[in-house]
This record gives structure tokens, C-alpha cells and sequence, in this order.
């Protein structure tokens, strides 16, 4: 995907940011820790100047010495994880921490250190976080990334869910039937490489398909994966525009598009809010389609029953979803009036 050259820049900016973000929290893990232990203060300082030493033995081609220094530092290290654990702290507390521990927050992976930002881009070697980084900026998606942050399965609790809620049509409770949905969610995470599956989540507003979605973000985003998501609004506005809009734009719409037939996992969130006509119904079928001749694993969100689904949308798409896509349901009591009540 093409950028401008101010676009590239304020990714790397965040780069920046993440980086000093994250020296500055480690210098205050350091703080802490050297006036609370201050025999690591010490052990750090002779690590220190053995670094320094070791250079020099390096360039001088000393490879006795080198060995003897390397094993002196590990020894200090040991002393140093020992010295923490004993005071109740975690073993990496003075490791710098990375957001992306495979490019170290720097975006790309390569060994050309020479190149400057414009090229970058034309790096074959941009870190999946940076395609991330231009898929978010390029669909405006950076809700995602606040929300996955709230939202995600450290933080999801089948506390909203009642026993005693029980739908009618399948017998089950919607806490016995959350335990269902997260399984699937689990499993279509777990395969994601592998069955390249597809997942239609349902259910009235508020019982937390949404939450779930983000769940699985935000597992597949660390994973290394691309992932678009879009309303359904967003989506059509695309594929619309796309369609009708004149010359100039067409070159940004069509990478957008591209990426909604490419990305790794496209998430459409709210189907059926849409005003349905016969432009929609065949551009949500390339999508789907195309998709599934690709591989390519996608999750709608919907607050329709599946029967109104079949009715939205011409028998083709539905047929596609129902024969391709794991059915999951979601029921209850409004989650957001739940949270909202709580004590
Ligand atoms: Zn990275």
C-alpha cells in the first residue's frame, strides 16, 4: 500500500513515541529498584563496565578474555534475577519492554541500517506492525486499537451472563451459552492459519458480539496478523465510492479495497444497519466470495435473526454464509445496561 510521505512520518513519530514511552517506564522501574535494593545498582555498574571491556578485548582480539567476561555477565545477570525474585519481583522488571519485541518498535526488520525513511516503505522487510500501522491509518481504524485494549479476553467475564436467562430455542442458559461462544471464538484463533474459517456472531444489541470481535482482534493482531475492520456502513461507503466516484480518488479507494480482499482478517461489524438495495447486495457477495476462493477468514457481527438475514439479503449471499460461516449466538440481558448498573 502507498503513502504519502506525512503519513509515513507520523507512523514513525509513533515509533518514537512508543520507544521513549518505554525507556522512560524502564528508568523508573530502575529508580524504584536501586533505592529499594541498592545492591542491584552495583551489580548493574560492574555489567557495565564489563561491556566496556569486552569491546576492547574484542577489538583487541583477546578471545580468552572475552570468554572470561562473558561468563563473569552471566553470572551478574544471575545474581541480579536472583536478587529480584527475592524481593518479589519479576525476573525481566529491569528488561526494556518492547510493544513489538520483533522489530523492537523501530517498525521494520532488516539489517540495512542505512536506509532513511522514505525507503522504508520500499523495504521488503516493514515489520507485520507496520503494515498495521498503514492499514490502521490508511482505513482510519484507530478505534480498534483503544478498544482492543478495554476489550480482549484478560479483561472479557462471563459474570454478565445469567444462569437463569435461559432462550426458549435452544434450552440454555446465556452464561452456559457464552462458554460456547468464547470455545468457537478460541478455536477459530487457534486454526486461524490452518481452516481459514469464518465466523457469523449474532444477537441483540448490547450482549457483548462486539467484545467478543475484539477478543479476537486482538489475539490475531499480535500474532502478526492484518486485520480490517469496518462497519458495515464503512464498508459499502468504500465499495460505493469506489464505484462511482471520479478518476482522482480512485487510486486510494482501489488499495482500500484491495486490502479488504487481502488482509489476513476482515471484520465486518453490524451488518444489517445498511439500507439494502441491489448494488449492496452484489458488492457484499464479491466480498464474501472472493473471500472464501482466497481463503481469506472474515467475521460479520449482526444484530439480525438469521431469518431476517435471509430476507436482507439475496439467497446467493445467504447460502454462501450459511454453508461457510460458524453459527455463533449471543443472548442476555444488555451487557452496557449491566456494566452501567453495577455496583
Ligand atoms: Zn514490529
Amino acid at each position: 500500500m502507498a503513502l504519502k510521505k506525512e503519513q509515513i512520518n507520523h507512523i514513525l513519530r509513533k515509533y518514537d513515541e512508543k520507544q521513549l514511552k518505554n525507556r522512560r517506564e524502564l528508568q523508573e522501574r530502575e529508580n524504584e529498584i536501586f533505592s529499594t535494593i541498592p545492591a542491584i545498582r552495583e551489580l548493574e555498574q560492574e555489567l557495565a563496565s564489563n561491556a566496556v571491556k569486552a569491546t576492547k578485548q574484542s577489538l583487541l582480539g583477546d578471545s580468552n578474555a572475552l570468554e572470561e567476561l562473558k561468563n563473569q555477565n552471566q553470572s551478574l545477570r544471575e545474581a541480579k534475577i536472583a536478587l529480584l525474585s527475592v524481593n518479589g519481583y519479576p525476573a525481566d522488571y529491569l528488561t526494556l519492554k518492547y510493544n513489538c519485541p520483533d522489530c523492537k518498535d523501530t517498525g521494520y526488520i532488516t539489517n540495512d541500517t542505512w536506509l532513511d525513511e522514505e525507503h522504508i516503505l520500499l523495504s521488503k522487510n516493514k515489520c507485520h506492525c507496520f503494515k498495521q500501522a498503514v492499514v490502521d491509518l490508511l482505513y482510519t481504524q484507530s478505534g480498534i486499537q483503544n478498544a482492543i485494549e478495554q476489550e480482549n479476553f484478560s479483561t472479557f467475564s462471563y459474570d454478565y451472563f445469567s444462569r437463569t436467562y435461559i432462550d426458549q430455542s435452544i434450552g440454555i442458559s446465556a452464561y452456559d451459552n457464552a462458554i460456547n461462544a468464547v470455545s468457537k471464538c478460541e478455536t477459530f484463533i487457534k486454526n486461524f492459519d490452518q481452516s481459514h474459517e469464518n465466523l457469523l456472531i449474532y444477537g441483540n444489541t448490547g450482549v457483548g458480539k462486539t467484545f467478543l470481535t475484539n477478543c479476537i482482534a486482538k489475539e490475531l493482531l499480535s500474532s502478526a496478523h492484518i486485520v480490517i475492520y469496518l462497519t458495515a456502513f464503512q464498508l459499502f461507503d468504500i465499495l460505493e465510492r469506489r464505484k462511482f466516484s471520479k478518476a482522482e480518488q480512485d487510486y486510494d479507494l482501489e488499495e482500500k479495497f484491495q486490502g479488504i480482499l487481502n488482509c489476513d482478517l476482515l471484520i465486518i461489524d453490524d451488518l444489517g444497519t445498511e439500507l439494502s438495495n441491489s448494488f449492496i447486495n452484489s458488492q457484499l457477495y464479491l466480498v464474501i466470495n472472493e473471500r472464501l476462493l482466497t481463503k481469506k477468514s472474515v467475521i460479520i457481527s449482526t444484530n439480525l435473526p438469521l431469518d431476517d438475514l435471509s430476507k436482507h439479503y439475496s439467497e446467493r449471499i445467504f447460502s454462501r454464509i450459511a454453508s461457510n460461516y460458524i453459527m455463533v449466538k449471543m443472548f442476555g440481558e444488555d451487557i452496557r445496561l449491566k456494566k452501567a448498573f453495577a455496583p
